[in-house]
């Protein structure tokens, strides 16, 4: 079989891959994007991804350029408020609330919430409209040989890719980085996140509630309406077993439980989706890139689900390479435009990773002394105007 040659190819179709394949391919490049497993595009399905992202402002702008936007926003639910609450005293009750309101820094709110089953479905649908974008559900990358000049790519159906630039979007255990030999360094909190959708009584009015109490944050992001009832997306991280207990709970017992640990802030909660579980750990590439190969996502950098950073980092990524590529097509996956990316990204990846282990592990502390300290913290930290500002900027990834 002859190879078959390409500007890019993307070893990954998750929200990342699909998203750095639109946005190449909007930009003219010539991208195949493989992947092994097909996208699971209806909620219905058992499969489906009950997460949810959400993209903070300049995500934005990446999914704009990439023609994904247009397609996104009337499914989009805007984060006006973001409020932290803990609940670390004797009874699971709020005794300390923060809020930042997005217009203390901008015209425009925090992000805006997507599920990602419904991401994937728009993402593959807007490939779907790319001439030179070829995506291949059912196809993975084996084998990565590469030369100054280009990357050859092995794929499971025997074929070969011959490609300037390979993207690794294929996920924490990213065989693509581990062909080139690039190491990771992990941390490991022995917590798992529960994610389900859930309604409620009491409108959430656009305000995105994490509340801390023992175990991780139980964090509850808005959602549209539905069937006329108020609808959030949760996140609940909290030890391993016992996280994997709640996931084989009855219905009435497993509500119960959660209204609970929602301090029942929106009445009590219904469960409106099924369960799906994640292990949480933290990780990090020693580096971005070598030969003809870049990282993106969690390829690169891995961070417990707190302060929506995962998939805005991915972006960002993205649109670092997009740029570079951009600024000097000639020199697409050449060692000059490859050095400038790893330089240009590496700092604020090791950043957001150390920052965001540090708020879990504060999330994580048990005792009362501890939690008591935690509170202290929070209530010193967002009381400081410059610092709450500086903080805020930073989640929306401006600095
Ligand atoms: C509970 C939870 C909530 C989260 N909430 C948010 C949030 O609100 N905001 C946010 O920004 N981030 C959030 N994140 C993080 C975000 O979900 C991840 O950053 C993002 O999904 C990772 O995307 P990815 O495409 O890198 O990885 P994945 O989704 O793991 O995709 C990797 C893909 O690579 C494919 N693959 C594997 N092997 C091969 C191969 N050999 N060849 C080709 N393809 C291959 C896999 O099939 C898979 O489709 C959350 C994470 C968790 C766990």
């Amino acid at each position: 079989m002859a190879d078959q040659t390409s500007d890019v190819l993307i070893s990954g179709g998750g929200i990342a891959g699909l998203t750095a394949a639109a946005a190449f391919g909007t930009a003219g490049f010539d991208v195949i994007c493989v992947d092994p497993a097909a996208p699971v595009t209806d909620q219905e399905d058992a499969r489906a991804d009950m997460r949810t992202t959400a993209m903070l402002q300049p995500a934005r702008d990446v999914l704009n350029a990439a023609g994904l936007w247009a397609r996104l926003e009337p499914h989009a639910s805007p984060l006006q408020i973001m409020r932290i609450v803990d609940a670390g005293g004797s009874d699971p009750e709020a005794r300390l609330t923060k809020e930042f309101n997005a217009s203390d820094i901008s015209d425009l709110p925090f992000g805006w919430n997507l599920p990602n089953w419904l991401l994937r479905r728009e993402m593959v649908a807007r490939l779907d409209e790319l001439a030179n974008v070829d995506f291949r559900s059912g196809t993975g990358t084996t084998t990565l040989f590469t030369r100054e000049r280009e990357a050859r790519v092995g794929l499971t159906d025997g074929s070969r890719v011959r490609t300037r630039l390979v993207v690794a979007a294929d996920g924490r255990n990213s065989p693509m980085r581990q062909a080139a030999g690039i190491e990771v360094s992990t941390k490991r909190y022995g917590q798992k996140a529960l994610a389900f959708a859930v309604t409620h009584p009491i409108p959430h009015e656009n305000v995105s509630t994490e509340i801390h109490r023992t175990g991780g944050p139980f964090t509850l992001v808005p959602l549209p309406d539905r069937d006329g009832l108020p609808c959030s997306a949760i996140v609940w991280m909290d030890d391993g077993p016992l996280s994997q207990a709640r996931l084989s709970l009855e219905v009435e017992e497993f509500e119960a439980e959660m209204s609970v640990r929602s301090c029942h802030l929106f009445g009590p909660l219904t469960l409106a989706s099924h369960r799906s579980i994640w292990p949480i750990i933290s990780q990090k590439a020693d580096r971005l890139s070598g030969e003809r190969l870049a990282l993106i996502a969690e390829a690169a950098h891995v961070v417990p689900p707190i302060g929506a950073q995962g998939l805005n980092m991915s972006l960002a990524d993205t649109a670092k390479l997009l740029e570079l590529a951009q600024e000097r097509p000639e020199g697409l996956g050449d060692r000059q435009m490859l050095d400038a990316y790893h330089k240009a990204r590496y700092n604020d990846v090791s950043l957001r990773v150390q920052g965001i282990d540090l708020l879990n592990r504060a999330s994580q502390v048990s005792t009362p002394a501890l939690r008591d300290a935690r509170a202290l913290g929070l209530n010193a930290l967002y009381s400081l105007g410059p610092v709450r500002r500086t903080l805020m900027q930073m989640g929306l990834g401006v600095r």
